[in-house]
Protein backbone atom coordinates (compact mmCIF):
# COMPACT_ATOMS: atom_id res chain seq x y z
CA UNK A 1 0.00 0.00 0.00
CA UNK A 2 1.63 3.55 -1.10
CA UNK A 3 0.69 6.34 0.31
CA UNK A 4 0.97 9.96 -1.11
CA UNK A 5 4.74 10.74 -1.49
CA UNK A 6 5.25 7.86 1.14
CA UNK A 7 3.40 9.98 4.40
CA UNK A 8 3.12 8.04 7.30
CA UNK A 9 1.14 10.31 9.07
CA UNK A 10 -2.86 10.50 7.59
CA UNK A 11 -5.94 11.61 9.08
CA UNK A 12 -8.50 9.71 8.36
CA UNK A 13 -12.71 10.64 8.34
CA UNK A 14 -14.44 7.98 9.60
CA UNK A 15 -18.07 7.43 9.05
CA UNK A 16 -18.66 4.70 10.98
CA UNK A 17 -16.94 1.14 12.88
CA UNK A 18 -18.42 -1.13 10.38
CA UNK A 19 -16.62 0.96 7.24
CA UNK A 20 -13.55 2.17 9.03
CA UNK A 21 -12.80 -1.08 11.36
CA UNK A 22 -10.94 -2.70 7.89
CA UNK A 23 -9.30 0.45 6.72
CA UNK A 24 -7.80 1.13 10.36
CA UNK A 25 -6.18 -2.40 10.75
CA UNK A 26 -4.97 -2.29 7.12
CA UNK A 27 -3.08 1.16 7.80
CA UNK A 28 -1.44 -0.07 11.13
CA UNK A 29 -0.49 -3.26 9.27
CA UNK A 30 1.27 -1.25 7.21
CA UNK A 31 3.24 1.12 9.14
CA UNK A 32 0.90 3.82 8.57
CA UNK A 33 -0.21 6.41 11.69
CA UNK A 34 -3.95 6.87 11.27
CA UNK A 35 -5.83 10.08 13.01
CA UNK A 36 -9.50 9.26 13.21
CA UNK A 37 -11.50 11.79 12.78
CA UNK A 38 -15.24 12.12 13.44
CA UNK A 39 -17.30 14.23 11.75
CA UNK A 40 -20.54 13.39 10.58
CA UNK A 41 -23.46 15.95 10.66
CA UNK A 42 -25.50 13.94 8.27
CA UNK A 43 -26.55 11.57 10.84
CA UNK A 44 -29.99 11.37 12.21
CA UNK A 45 -31.69 11.55 14.89
CA UNK A 46 -28.75 12.71 17.19
CA UNK A 47 -29.05 9.45 19.28
CA UNK A 48 -28.06 7.65 16.01
CA UNK A 49 -25.48 9.52 15.97
CA UNK A 50 -23.82 9.26 19.44
CA UNK A 51 -24.24 5.20 18.78
CA UNK A 52 -22.01 5.62 15.50
CA UNK A 53 -19.97 7.54 17.19
CA UNK A 54 -19.29 5.51 20.32
CA UNK A 55 -18.79 2.30 18.42
CA UNK A 56 -15.75 4.63 16.41
CA UNK A 57 -14.23 5.67 19.51
CA UNK A 58 -14.69 2.31 21.27
CA UNK A 59 -12.69 0.64 18.15
CA UNK A 60 -9.97 3.76 18.16
CA UNK A 61 -9.11 2.86 21.56
CA UNK A 62 -8.87 -0.76 21.10
CA UNK A 63 -6.84 0.27 17.98
CA UNK A 64 -4.57 2.58 20.06
CA UNK A 65 -4.95 5.54 17.71
CA UNK A 66 -5.75 9.04 18.02
CA UNK A 67 -9.26 10.01 17.60
CA UNK A 68 -10.64 13.44 17.09
CA UNK A 69 -14.46 14.95 17.39
CA UNK A 70 -15.53 17.62 15.48
CA UNK A 71 -18.93 19.23 15.82
CA UNK A 72 -22.21 17.51 15.13
CA UNK A 73 -23.10 20.87 12.92
CA UNK A 74 -26.72 19.18 12.25
CA UNK A 75 -28.61 23.13 11.61
CA UNK A 76 -25.97 23.55 8.63
CA UNK A 77 -25.95 20.34 7.30
CA UNK A 78 -29.72 20.54 6.77
CA UNK A 79 -29.47 23.94 5.89
CA UNK A 80 -26.81 23.04 2.64
CA UNK A 81 -29.10 19.84 1.71
CA UNK A 82 -32.63 22.25 1.62
CA UNK A 83 -34.29 21.82 -1.89
CA UNK A 84 -32.90 17.98 -1.77
CA UNK A 85 -34.87 16.23 0.60
CA UNK A 86 -36.57 13.97 -2.39
CA UNK A 87 -33.20 13.32 -4.02
CA UNK A 88 -32.55 9.75 -4.16
CA UNK A 89 -28.83 8.04 -2.64
CA UNK A 90 -25.90 9.17 -4.69
CA UNK A 91 -27.48 11.84 -6.13
CA UNK A 92 -26.80 15.54 -5.51
CA UNK A 93 -27.34 15.71 -2.25
CA UNK A 94 -24.71 12.92 -1.50
CA UNK A 95 -22.30 14.81 -3.47
CA UNK A 96 -23.54 17.88 -0.85
CA UNK A 97 -23.01 16.00 2.04
CA UNK A 98 -19.70 14.53 1.05
CA UNK A 99 -18.74 17.87 0.25
CA UNK A 100 -19.40 19.36 3.55
CA UNK A 101 -17.74 16.43 5.57
CA UNK A 102 -14.36 15.76 3.21
CA UNK A 103 -14.19 19.93 3.43
CA UNK A 104 -13.70 20.21 7.35
CA UNK A 105 -11.66 17.42 7.75
CA UNK A 106 -9.45 18.56 4.83
CA UNK A 107 -9.78 22.06 7.29
CA UNK A 108 -8.47 20.09 10.36
CA UNK A 109 -5.87 18.66 8.39
CA UNK A 110 -4.44 22.04 7.10
CA UNK A 111 -4.26 23.22 10.65
CA UNK A 112 -2.83 20.45 12.17
CA UNK A 113 0.01 19.81 9.69
CA UNK A 114 -1.24 16.63 8.07
CA UNK A 115 -0.51 16.37 4.14
CA UNK A 116 -2.31 13.89 3.52
CA UNK A 117 -6.29 12.88 4.40
CA UNK A 118 -8.62 10.22 3.02
CA UNK A 119 -12.27 8.41 3.99
CA UNK A 120 -13.80 5.84 5.09
CA UNK A 121 -16.66 6.79 2.99
CA UNK A 122 -15.71 4.94 -0.55
CA UNK A 123 -15.43 1.98 0.56
CA UNK A 124 -19.66 0.81 1.23
CA UNK A 125 -20.73 -0.63 -1.84
CA UNK A 126 -23.78 1.39 -1.36
CA UNK A 127 -21.67 4.83 -1.92
CA UNK A 128 -20.37 6.09 -5.42
CA UNK A 129 -16.93 6.37 -5.04
CA UNK A 130 -16.01 8.13 -8.25
CA UNK A 131 -18.51 10.73 -6.13
CA UNK A 132 -16.50 10.42 -3.11
CA UNK A 133 -13.34 10.74 -4.77
CA UNK A 134 -14.62 14.17 -6.04
CA UNK A 135 -15.38 15.27 -2.98
CA UNK A 136 -12.31 14.33 -1.35
CA UNK A 137 -9.82 16.35 -4.26
CA UNK A 138 -12.42 19.46 -4.27
CA UNK A 139 -11.69 19.90 -0.53
CA UNK A 140 -7.90 18.74 -0.62
CA UNK A 141 -7.35 22.00 -3.54
CA UNK A 142 -8.81 24.99 -0.75
CA UNK A 143 -5.48 24.07 1.10
CA UNK A 144 -2.09 24.55 -0.62
CA UNK A 145 0.18 21.24 -0.38
CA UNK A 146 -2.74 18.92 1.02
CA UNK A 147 -3.41 16.07 -1.14
CA UNK A 148 -6.34 13.89 -0.52
CA UNK A 149 -5.45 9.88 -0.97
CA UNK A 150 -8.02 8.38 -3.12
CA UNK A 151 -7.38 5.04 -2.07
CA UNK A 152 -9.98 2.32 -3.44
CA UNK A 153 -10.62 0.42 0.08
CA UNK A 154 -12.57 -2.04 -1.59
CA UNK A 155 -9.93 -3.59 -3.70
CA UNK A 156 -7.43 -6.44 -2.52
CA UNK A 157 -10.43 -8.27 -0.11
CA UNK A 158 -11.30 -5.10 1.08
CA UNK A 159 -14.97 -5.11 1.35
CA UNK A 160 -14.64 -9.34 2.13
CA UNK A 161 -12.21 -7.79 5.03
CA UNK A 162 -14.64 -5.37 6.03
CA UNK A 163 -17.48 -7.94 6.64
CA UNK A 164 -15.41 -10.26 8.52
CA UNK A 165 -14.09 -7.37 10.87
CA UNK A 166 -17.22 -5.83 11.53
CA UNK A 167 -18.52 -8.97 12.54
CA UNK A 168 -15.64 -10.37 14.65
CA UNK A 169 -16.00 -7.06 16.76
CA UNK A 170 -19.23 -7.13 16.86
CA UNK A 171 -20.08 -3.60 15.44
CA UNK A 172 -23.46 -1.78 15.59
CA UNK A 173 -24.67 -1.96 12.02
CA UNK A 174 -26.94 0.63 10.99
CA UNK A 175 -29.93 0.08 8.10
CA UNK A 176 -29.60 3.17 6.52
CA UNK A 177 -26.79 5.60 5.31
CA UNK A 178 -27.43 8.10 7.59
CA UNK A 179 -29.55 11.44 7.50
CA UNK A 180 -33.40 12.11 7.85
CA UNK A 181 -33.85 11.22 4.25
CA UNK A 182 -31.95 7.88 3.89
CA UNK A 183 -33.88 7.05 6.99
CA UNK A 184 -36.92 7.63 5.55
CA UNK A 185 -36.69 5.82 2.26
CA UNK A 186 -35.17 2.90 4.02
CA UNK A 187 -38.34 3.03 5.49
CA UNK A 188 -40.37 3.21 2.83
CA UNK A 189 -38.72 0.56 1.37
CA UNK A 190 -38.92 -2.05 4.00
CA UNK A 191 -42.66 -1.24 4.47
CA UNK A 192 -43.09 -2.02 1.06
CA UNK A 193 -41.92 -5.42 1.07
CA UNK A 194 -44.10 -6.15 4.01
CA UNK A 195 -47.69 -8.26 3.30
CA UNK A 196 -50.53 -5.16 2.99
CA UNK A 197 -51.93 -6.29 6.61
CA UNK A 198 -48.72 -5.68 8.52
CA UNK A 199 -47.70 -2.62 6.22
CA UNK A 200 -51.11 -1.10 8.03
CA UNK A 201 -49.69 -1.50 11.34
S1 LIG B 1 -27.94 9.37 1.80
FE1 LIG B 1 -26.00 9.31 2.99
S2 LIG B 1 -24.44 10.36 1.72
FE2 LIG B 1 -26.49 10.84 0.92
S3 LIG B 1 -27.05 12.77 1.91
FE3 LIG B 1 -27.92 11.13 3.19
S4 LIG B 1 -26.35 10.70 4.70
FE4 LIG B 1 -25.36 11.91 3.10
Amino acid sequence: MQTPHNEKKILLHCCCAPCSGSIIRRMVGEGIDPTVYFYNPNIYPREEYERRKREVVRDAQKMKVPFVDADHDADLWFEKTRGHEEDAERGERCGMCFEMRLGKTAAYAAEHEFKVFTTSLGISRWKDPEQVTRAGKRAASLFSGLIYWDYNWRLHGGQEQMERISREENFYRQRYCGCLYSRRDSIQRHLSKLPQDQSAR
